[in-house]
């Protein structure tokens, strides 16, 4: 299908029409519609108060945007999307294009944006899960959170994701917000996500899932955990699991940390949630969630998938973790490890440690910058990126001069027959989606096929 820009854009509309007939002084491409590109974006408009304008074009891979707040945050979450209103409120600005269904090195190179804008802002997340390194780790039903996540979350690329649910114990490694969300989407009982926009098919399959026991493990204490107390404390809430954590695991993290003065808040918040989770009257039911520390993977073990794996027991000695010498071996059919995000490369940047080498968001020096995930490598919440990107963007337009008046990325897509989704039609996926859910009591059903979605993109 060949969309023109004229199709995509009409000219009547009032967008596409007022954004081209003022005067736009710098034109500026995000890559990437996240939370980071959305928060950049912001900034920009921000700053137009002061007398700067800017065109503000965000290309994104997929038909759809939103990035982790349609693909990552759990779906018994829906609260946390709901900062997609303020998403969705940038996007009618004057002066911004959503051009879904654009994927940077496939349809248009990281250079011939940086000939056409006069600046470039990378905004593409970390999409790959970092590896344990362990033997057995690339055994069959061994899984990263990276495409687990996604998956329930109705995510195109990773709905062929195969995961057996025929065992009764499932593992999770890592002790971040990440691992207890997937903990609890495997221990919930999954009538609790029906009325929620899990993707249909996972609904399907954790409806017939065996996992009846679902153990996660943190390499340290749980002192040094990087749970919320808030995902703590709904734990105990859940109506058809019993969460389990030994309490002499926590009574000796408090131990340890009472002779500090400099404890954080949040940590203190943290042992008492879960001191609350291990003094809490056990419920009777079949599903189990249990919270382990000091353990790390060693070794998965398996024939043709998961059997197995065997951990290293740690202590904690003078502050320190290490390893006691001592294993232990649990009986699994399933592993998922949430341990942390790498950026997928794009050719022509330069990464370390996972992210793009940057100084301040600022690529060597370039006109390209960098933000979120993409700059500062996989922490924070999803407003951390409003003041990141907001000081990525100071740094941006300090370092603008005279406008370029480059092509127009439009123009250029159409001549490479490029079906690019705009505002309006990633809106009509939208209004799809929402009307399938009403139907079902759900928010949205997600539509998983780009072809479908694209014929509703019109
Ligand atoms: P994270 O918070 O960095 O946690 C990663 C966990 O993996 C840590 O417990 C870490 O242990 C452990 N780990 C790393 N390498 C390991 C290894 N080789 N073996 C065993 N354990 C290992 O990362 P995340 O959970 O992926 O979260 C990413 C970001 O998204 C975070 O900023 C998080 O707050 C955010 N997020 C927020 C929410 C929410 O607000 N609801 C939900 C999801 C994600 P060590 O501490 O020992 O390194």
């Amino acid at each position: 299908m060949r969309l023109t820009a004229n199709e995509v854009f009409p000219k009547g509309n009032r967008r596409f029409k007022s954004s081209r007939l003022r005067v736009a002084e710098f034109r500026i491409v995000i890559v990437g519609a996240g939370p980071a590109g959305y928060f950049a974006a912001q900034a920009l408009q921000s700053a137009e108060l002061d007398g700067k304008t800017f065109a503000i074009d965000m290309i994104e891979k997929l038909p759809t945007p939103w990035g982790l707040v349609r693909s990552g945050v759990a779906p018994d979450h829906p609260k946390i999307k709901s900062v997609s209103k303020v998403f969705e409120k940038i996007a009618t600005q004057e002066g911004f294009r959503l051009i879904g269904n654009v994927e940077l090195g496939r349809d248009i190179s990281l250079a011939e944006l940086e000939e056409m804008y006069d600046a470039v802002i990378i905004a593409t997340g970390s999409t790959v899960g970092r590896k344990l390194g362990i033997p057995g780790e690339e055994l069959a039903n061994s899984i990263s959170a990276a495409d687990f996540v996604p998956w329930y979350n109705a995510h195109p690329e990773y709905k062929n994701l195969e995961v057996d649910f025929s065992d009764q114990v499932a593992v999770v490694i890592g002790a971040g917000n990440v691992a207890i969300d997937v903990a609890r989407i495997l221990s919930l009982n999954p009538k609790e996500l029906d009325p929620t926009d899990t993707a249909q098919y996972a609904l399907d399959q954790l409806h017939n899932s065996a996992i009846r026991q679902v153990h996660l493990f943190g390499r340290r204490g749980p002192e040094h955990a990087a749970f919320t107390s808030p995902e703590l404390r709904e734990l105990p809430k859940l109506e058809f699991t019993d969460v389990f954590i030994d309490v002499a695991e926590i009574t000796a993290a408090q131990q340890r940390i009472a002779s500090s003065d400099e404890t954080p808040k949040d940590v203190k918040a943290n042992l008492e949630a879960m001191a609350a989770i291990a003094l809490a009257d056990e419920k009777g039911v079949d599903r189990k969630l249990s919270l382990h520390f000091l353990s790390t993977p060693l070794e998965i073990k398996g024939k043709n998938k998961v059997e197995e794996i065997i951990f290293g027991i740690n202590e904690v000695k003078d502050g320190k973790v290490v390893p006691s010498g001592q294993t232990k071996s649990i009986k699994c059919g399933l592993v998922i490890s949430a341990i942390g995000y790498r950026c997928l490369e794009i050719p022509g940047l330069i990464y370390e440690s996972g992210k793009i080498k940057n100084t301040d968001g600022r690529i060597g020096v370039s006109n390209t910058y960098a933000v979120g995930w993409a700059k500062r490598g996989p922490s924070g919440v999803i407003g951390t990126n409003k003041s990141d990107s907001s000081d990525v963007i100071k740094l941006l337009i300090s370092n603008l001069t005279t406008p370029r008046n480059g092509k127009d990325i439009l123009e250029i897509l159409s001549s490479r027959n490029i079906a690019f989704v705009s505002q309006k039609g990633w809106e009509q996926i939208n209004s799809a989606e929402i009307t399938a859910g009403e139907a079902l009591g759900k928010p949205r059903v997600k539509i998983t096929d780009l072809q479908e979605m694209l014929g509703f993109a019109g």
